[in-house]
């Protein structure tokens, strides 16, 4: 086993040292398909394990409640420059611990509890966030919600797609105050114009969650929603490929809202560890390589999705146009679920997630879905020909399921290809 280049501080604890060595191979050594998932620079995980996560720094830069905080202050500033300038936004927060956390403040700030909020059902793609009943958001607000169109196999009219007549109804029947955008399991471009339209309509205030596509949007490969919506929120971990955390874009009237709702309205002491790789993550987004980069990463999900068709498998919505797939896997196999797909794709060495697909006959917990992302593998290097590969061999896996012989040939095929493709390799490159 390899010992990775970040834990070498970790001398003095044999377990933790141990389970991280054993991280670093599990990430090295098979495929990371997780839609949500990258792999963040060095230089992004230098700064999240630096000295920063010493200090308490409640407040924001200039008005602190701690002293000691010039440093901070900067770090923090500095952040939320390149985070404004990245986006073209007039404000933003960068203290949110994650995309969750930015999702409730938004609601805090802009919102009474009780107030009717318009947003994606979770089975039809929407964020636990966008008031499923297992979430505290559906309890502190009244939540209706929007779906997908429904399924139609003509290539010309893929359906399964954000049903906009709908969303324009249900806001004209509830008058909601607030409509959310966005989504967590939806493999098309979601265009904000629309939803501005719709909510100018009905006098709501509009709130994009860009968590996944914060970084196509960054990239240039997605339309930005900061010209159309009053706010925008997002995790800096999917493909923008920073550290785990969350961040708000709002322009300048909610400014003040946002901010006293983050801290003191739901947070303590910021993160200024985090905050720093935030920064840092801005700043690798705004170079010239990272468009690249996302055209790359929607590149290879295209190539993905037809080579999966090919296969067998049926793509929610007919294909892709960001980093994402939602497989629908009753047709290449009614018999088989997602969450045993997921669990013969781990023997293989094939990191993916189970996902329910809309209208989806099986519960949440069993699924007949897999949503499967391309970021992580394209910063390890994966082009459109290695994703035909991995497609390919997550057939064959999947069809030989009861063949334990079978399964780990593929898992030595996919260790191979990740030994020519490790990821941090190719930061240094
Ligand atoms: C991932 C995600 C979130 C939540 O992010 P966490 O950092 O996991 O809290 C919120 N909204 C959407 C649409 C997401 O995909």
């Amino acid at each position: 086993m390899s010992p990775s280049p970040f834990d070498h501080w970790i001398t003095n604890d044999e377990e933790v040292a141990s389970l991280l060595a054993q991280e670093w191979t599990r990430q090295t050594t098979t495929l990371q398909l997780i839609a949500s998932e990258n792999f963040a620079s060095p230089a992004v995980m230098a700064a999240t394990g630096s000295v920063l996560t010493n200090k308490y720094a409640e407040g924001y830069p200039g008005r602190r409640y701690y002293g000691g905080n010039q440093v901070v202050d900067e770090v923090e500033d500095l952040a939320r420059r390149r985070l404004t300038s990245l986006f073209g936004a007039d404000h933003g927060n960068v203290q949110p611990h994650s995309g969750a956390n930015a999702n409730v403040a938004v609601y805090q700030a802009l919102l009474d509890p009780g107030d009717t909020i318009l947003a994606m059902r979770l089975d039809q793609g929407g964020h636990l966030t966008h008031g499923s009943p297992a979430s505290m958001t559906s309890k502190a607000w009244h939540f209706v919600s929007y779906g997908v169109t429904a399924r139609n196999d003509d290539p010309e009219h893929p359906g399964e797609m954000i049903d906009f007549d709908n969303v324009r109804e249900l806001a004209l029947e509830h008058r909601p105050k607030l409509i959310v955008a966005g989504a967590t399991a939806y493999s098309r471009q979601i265009h904000p114009a629309p939803f501005r339209e719709i909510a100018d309509e009905v006098g709501a205030l509009l709130m994009f969650d860009s968590a996944h596509v914060a970084g196509l949007i960054a990239g240039g490969s997605h339309p930005s929603p900061v010209p159309y919506a009053d706010v925008v929120t997002f995790t800096t971990h999917k493909t923008l490929r920073g550290p785990r955390g969350g961040a708000i874009l709002c322009r300048e009237e909610y400014a003040k809202k946002i901010d006293s709702a983050v801290f003191p309205g739901q947070q303590g002491g910021p993160l200024e560890h985090a905050i720093a790789a935030k920064a840092v993550a801005f700043k690798e987004a705004s170079l010239t390589s990272f468009p690249a980069y996302t055209a790359q990463i929607v590149k290879n999900a295209v190539a993905f999705g037809s080579a999966l068709a090919k296969e067998g498998f049926r793509m929610v919505s007919g294909g892709t146009e960001n980093h994402m797939l939602l497989v629908d896997l009753r047709e290449f196999d009614a018999e088989l679920t997602g969450k045993e797909a997921q669990e013969v794709l781990d023997r293989a060495g094939i990191t993916t997630n189970r996902n329910t697909i809309p209208d989806d006959p099986r519960s949440p917990f069993v699924t007949s879905g897999l949503r499967l992302g391309t970021a992580a593998e394209t910063t390890a290097g994966l082009k459109e020909a290695e994703f035909e590969v991995v497609a390919s061999l997550m057939a064959q896996a999947l069809r030989r399921r009861s063949d334990e012989a079978a399964i780990g040939n593929v898992r030595d095929e996919v260790a191979e290809l990740c030994r020519d493709f490790n990821p941090y390799a190719s930061f240094t490159k």
